[in-house]
């Protein structure tokens, strides 16, 4: 038995108003949904611009939006307007950032295996800063800039040794991983040696990333411990902290803010001795609270003594993250909000899998039936970015609200776009 959905788990404009039927944005969910259909993404415009503010006034000037969390021209554009550098992790990205009209000089270039041809359109375009991954990526860098290039800013990324306290697949700072230059192992020191003393590139700043959904200010604080010495010693002007900090996604679930965050890893850099600019690349803690994904009830099973299966009309296509890491999410009807949730079911999706599951252990209101609208809280990073069309379902569309007004800002695909790369 649950009771109705935490509100603190909503974008931050969602109001519960008449009947328990939920607004983001000043928008009506059940109104969108008529008007656009299922599955939907909605993101709170004014909730993506507050986490970016939250980042501009923790950080200095050079904090980016990791992009990879949730990427498209509107949000590339909303990240540049709000004053946050734009983090992207591949030619790909680069070019939604570039044509959404970021500057190359405002963009971040990330990767651990960054082909020539990425970094050879990032300089030509002027990119602002390259974060260097490995030995190949200096060789790589130092041919172009031979060739007449020109040389670019860049970051040396570190792993510190440091263990998040987050799933496996998104742990980034340990030694054992394919990110970065080690610290114990003496790379960093050898990367360091050999970018300082290149005529082709500019060693600005080190970085380091600890991995991602971390709740624990201590591992931000222990990793700023190993490499502000590092980046002290070094003598660079920049210190970027990466990104990694967690948010609720289940009732219960707690995370600091940005500001909580930044200023604990601020305050860890400074006490060990770097007094440049620190710099950080929030991703999730932007994004995901902003969205809601609404679905529509199409089937419900019942097992008897086994459980119910609640049936949706997307899945792991829009939202791969319970199939990839096991994670867990609310689940409640938005044109009910606030009802009670006392029957517990499965909520799945319809690809033809039996991990295409959404919700594994979700509470419902008791008169849940074919054709309502269920919605799941906190999916703005990692589900509209890692969508597929697996079983061929077009990808949904995503619509931005504020202040009463609702824009679409990727327009849901159509079958013919299923087919637009088939010859
Ligand atoms: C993924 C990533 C981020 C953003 O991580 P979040 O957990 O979404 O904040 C930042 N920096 C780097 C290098 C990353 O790989």
């Amino acid at each position: 038995m649950a009771g109705p959905l935490p509100p603190s788990l909503l974008p931050d404009t969602a109001t519960i108003g008449a009947r328990g039927r939920l607004s983001v944005g000043g928008v009506e969910v059940g109104e969108l949904a008529e008007r656009f259909g299922t599955p939907l993404f909605v993101y709170d415009e004014e909730h993506l611009r507050r986490r970016c503010r939250d980042a501009r006034a923790t950080f200095d000037d050079g904090v980016a939006y990791a992009s990879k969390a949730f990427l498209c021209l509107a949000m590339a554009r909303l990240a540049h307007e709000e004053g946050l550098c734009v983090d992207v992790a591949s030619g790909g990205e680069l070019h939604v950032a570039l044509t959404a009209g970021v500057p190359a000089g405002r963009c971040v270039l990330h990767g651990n295996n960054k082909s020539l041809a990425e970094l050879a359109t990032a300089l030509e375009a002027g990119i602002g800063r390259i974060v260097v991954d490995s030995f190949d990526e200096i060789d790589r860098i130092e041919r172009l800039v031979a060739g007449g290039l020109p040389a670019p800013s860049v970051l040396v990324r570190i792993t510190p040794g440091v263990e998040a306290h987050t799933h496996e697949f998104v742990m980034t700072g340990q030694d054992d991983s394919k990110f970065g230059f080690g610290v114990s192992s003496g790379d960093a020191s050898r990367a360091i040696d050999r970018i300082t003393t290149s005529p082709y590139l500019d060693l600005v700043g080190v970085h380091c990333h600890i991995g991602s959904q971390v709740f624990s200010t201590e591992n931000f604080a222990h990793a700023a411990a190993v490499v502000a010495p590092l980046a002290a010693a070094v003598g660079v002007e920049e210190l970027c902290l990466g990104g990694g900090l967690g948010v609720p996604y289940v009732e219960g679930e707690h995370a600091p803010g940005i500001p909580d965050w930044g200023g604990g890893a601020i305050a860890a850099c400074r006490s060990a001795g770097f007094v440049g600019r620190i710099t950080a690349e929030p991703g999730r803690s932007i994004v995901a609270q902003a969205a809601i994904t609404v679905y529509t009830v199409g089937t419900i099973k019942l097992l008897d003594g086994i459980r119910t299966y609640v049936s949706v009309d997307g899945g792991m296509s829009d939202n791969p993250r319970p199939v990839l890491y096991g994670s867990g999410y609310e689940t409640f009807v938005p044109t009910r909000a606030d009802a009670p949730r006392p029957r517990q079911v499965r909520v799945v999706g319809k690809h033809c899998e039996s991990g295409d599951i959404l919700v594994r252990e979700a509470w419902v209101p008791a008169d849940l039936a074919v054709g309502d609208l269920l919605a799941t809280p906190v999916t703005g990073a990692y589900g509209h970015s890692m969508a597929s069309n697996y079983n061929r379902l077009p990808r949904p569309p995503v619509v931005f609200v504020r202040d009463g007004e609702a824009r679409i800002v990727v327009r849901g695909e159509t079958l013919d776009d299923l087919l637009r790369f088939d010859v």
